[in-house]
């Protein structure tokens, strides 16, 4: 040490001293984005109802993660299990929630259930089955709060549509299913909009199933819907959980 004055903190990298710059970026994109959701929840009148935005971190490294919980983030979106596992072991001491967002196997709900707050992917009752065994153990160790379960539904016009999804005549069942399971709370229901289709049908065909649910279901009155491209849509109809990546981290890296 030389007796300079550092600059202020300004992230993890106080140590050297030197200004952390992808700080800089995350804080001026988080920003954007927050003006982005800040303006369609106004057009939308839902100043008193904002939803809550999950920043999706998958194949950005866990250094990123927490320069975003400096940032004030809280709510972090991950699609899968290995790489969602290593960085929330990495970021034990960190208060954020984990949200499972991907194409989930049953074989893997024993490990997803150790970290994850929410699963916003259950499409299927096998899914739902596993991931009620898997709470049911860890609960047991851990006491920790019940699993939150959105259904991913298919808004695809052809049925079993790409991204992934229940099929709409599906959901009451799997919802039934969901409510009864002890260790599981029925969050509300989640979709991908339809690749490179207008997002508004879709979310409103969306905003629609979440009507017919909570009419049976009060309590399941989340959707999770809007990515960094449609996020304006998603507001609009009503979206309580945004899932955005690519807007506030950029581009995602190659697959590994
Ligand atoms: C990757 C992903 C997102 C984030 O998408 P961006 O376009 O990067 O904002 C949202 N939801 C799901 C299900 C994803 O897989």
């Amino acid at each position: 040490m030389n007796g300079q004055v550092n600059e202020p903190t300004r992230g993890p990298d106080t140590a050297t001293g030197r200004p952390d710059a992808r700080l800089e970026q995350l804080r001026e994109r988080l920003a954007a984005v927050r003006q982005r959701i800040d303006t369609a929840v106004a057009a939308a009148g839902r100043q008193e109802r904002p939803p809550q935005l999950i920043v999706v971190t998958k194949f950005h490294p866990a250094e990123d993660v927490r320069r975003l919980a400096t940032l004030g983030i809280t709510d972090v979106g991950e699609n899968r299990d290995q790489e969602a596992a290593e960085k929330s072991a990495a970021l034990r001491g960190l208060d954020l929630r984990w949200h499972f967002i991907g194409q989930l196997q049953s074989n893997k709900a024993k490990s997803v259930v150790k970290y994850a707050h929410a699963v916003h992917s259950v499409d299927r009752p096998q899914l739902a089955s596993a991931l009620a065994r898997a709470m049911a153990a860890d609960q047991e160790r851990t006491g920790r709060a019940p699993l939150d379960c959105f259904i991913q539904v298919s808004l695809d016009d052809d049925a079993g549509g790409h991204r992934g999804g229940a099929l709409p005549a599906d959901v009451p069942a799997l919802a039934e299913q969901l409510a009864g399971a002890e260790g599981l709370r029925l969050a509300g229901v989640m979709a991908v909009a339809p690749f490179g289709a207008d997002p508004a049908p879709a979310f409103e065909k969306l905003a629609e199933l979440s009507a017919r649910l909570t009419a049976v279901h009060p309590g399941a009155s989340g959707i999770s819907a809007g990515m960094s491209q449609d996020l304006e849509e998603a507001v609009r109809f009503g979206a309580t959980h945004l899932r955005v990546g690519s807007d506030i981290l950029g581009p995602r890296p190659a697959l590994r």
